[in-house]
């Protein structure tokens, strides 16, 4: 679960890293109590989206002028010039793709004066089952640029569980940026608070770029990307509370509902099948006779006929959905249950685009027995290699 840049900083904030005074700004009348709220003179007004680039991202509306997604405001007025011109727009940066992402929350900050910007994440390094620290000198800029261009400016050391983060990580993360005196020792305390924060709450990633140095000399997490495990959110309310739907995708919610596992993907071909490796091995055959998956849908070992019902009106409901492709694999889940759950979904929703039906498992003459008989206009299909070729041939014929 992805939350904004404000919370993000709220929650780090209780863990004592160093963050700037700020104020969300939910509506727009809030923007007189957060100007009030803050010492000005300089202040930064941030659109809060679940997307990043933010800051070179550019708005769709002429009305919202020709800056981008954060503008550094010199007074109150201006402030409010940018609020009134940013609020409901829509935004779109390198992460948001061609459609961009409304903003309907911004968050102002106290303004501050930047001598350095780095760059500095924690995140769970698969390779490793260690949490492991990334930073470089090179902040404020895509760190995917600098991690093809220049390498070996992106220091990353991992640390022991049953240790926790010691003195050295810190020293570490310290030499990475390449502070000294109490830069140094500011960089320290940062590390082990950063972590703190990333364990105690059971983040997935946490991304500071930039962190910077002020030209008083102190370390400021001026951006904050966060989310957290979702696994693991049944363990805080208090986080799941900052979840904002209107960020996510209306069809991944509803299937989460249903306790669906869904991706949205791009393609032209909805998938229902069962089982994660089944549905990955569904999506590369699709690819490999050349059309692309419309979504990744797994519905679970224990799937009934309410729940292939659900997974079904899920994906009719997606425009770009040109055909189906349901691959089931009945071990514990009989495929006579399945062809009658399948049956059953689309009397209900209609089907209104070629579907592919390829059932193998426990009771597989049957389920092809219930689908044969039905009457509805079902392709069915002996093996995955049929099935794939079957319904990216209808589709490509409609
Ligand atoms: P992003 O573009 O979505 O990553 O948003 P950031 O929060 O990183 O902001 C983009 C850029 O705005 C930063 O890299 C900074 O250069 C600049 N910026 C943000 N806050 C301040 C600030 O308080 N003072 C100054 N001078 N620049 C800021
Ligand atoms: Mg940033």
């Amino acid at each position: 679960m992805n939350i904004h840049e404000y919370q993000a900083k709220a929650v780090l904030k209780e863990f004592g890293v160093p963050v700037s005074k700020g104020a969300p700004i939910l509506a727009k009348s809030d923007v007189d109590a957060a100007v009030a709220a803050l010492p000005g003179p300089l202040y930064v007004v941030k659109s809060q989206i679940h997307a990043g680039g933010r800051g070179k991202g550019r708005f769709k509306e002429p009305e919202a002028g020709e800056k981008g997604g954060v503008r550094l405001a010199k007074s109150p007025a201006e402030v409010a010039q940018f609020v009134d011109e940013m609020f409901g727009r829509t935004l779109v940066t390198v992460q948001t793709g061609p459609a961009g992402k409304q903003v309907n929350r911004l968050y102002l900050e106290d303004g501050s004066d930047i001598e350095k910007e780095f760059y500095v994440s924690l995140l769970v390094d698969r390779v490793t089952s260690r949490v492991s620290f990334v930073a470089s000198t090179e902040g404020g800029m895509d760190i995917e640029e600098v991690a093809h261009k220049t390498p070996e400016k992106i220091v990353s050391f991992s640390v022991d569980p049953a240790t926790g983060v010691m003195p050295h990580h810190g020293r570490a993360l310290a030499k990475a940026l390449k502070l000294s005196g109490d830069l140094a020792r500011q960089a320290g305390a940062l590390a082990e608070k950063l972590f703190t924060a990333f364990v105690t709450t059971d983040m997935a990633m946490l991304e500071i770029n930039p962190l910077i140095v002020t030209k008083d000399q102190r370390l400021v997490c001026l951006d904050a990307k966060v989310s957290f495990d979702s696994n693991a959110l049944y363990r805080h309310p208090d986080l799941v509370a900052l979840r904002d739907e209107t960020e996510e995708d209306p069809k991944e919610i509803e299937a989460s509902k249903h306790d669906l596992s869904y991706i949205s993907l791009d393609g032209q071909i909805g998938c229902m099948v069962n089982g994660a490796g089944l549905a990955m091995a569904t999506m590369d055959i699709i690819k490999l006779y050349g059309a692309e998956p419309a979504n990744f849908l797994d519905v679970g070992g224990g799937a009934n006929k309410e729940k292939v019902t659900a997974a079904f009106k899920i994906i009719t409901a997606d425009p770009n959905v040109k055909g189906i492709l349901v691959n089931i694999f009945g071990g514990i889940m009989k495929c006579d249950t399945i062809a009658e759950g399948v049956i059953a979904a689309v009397k209900e929703v209609g089907l209104a685009v070629p579907l592919v039906v390829r059932l193998e498992g426990t009771n597989v003459e049957l389920g092809k027995k219930i689908i044969s008989e039905s009457g509805l206009n079902v392709i069915p299909a002996d093996d995955l290699d049929d099935a794939a070729q079957k319904i990216v041939d209808a589709v490509k014929k409609a």
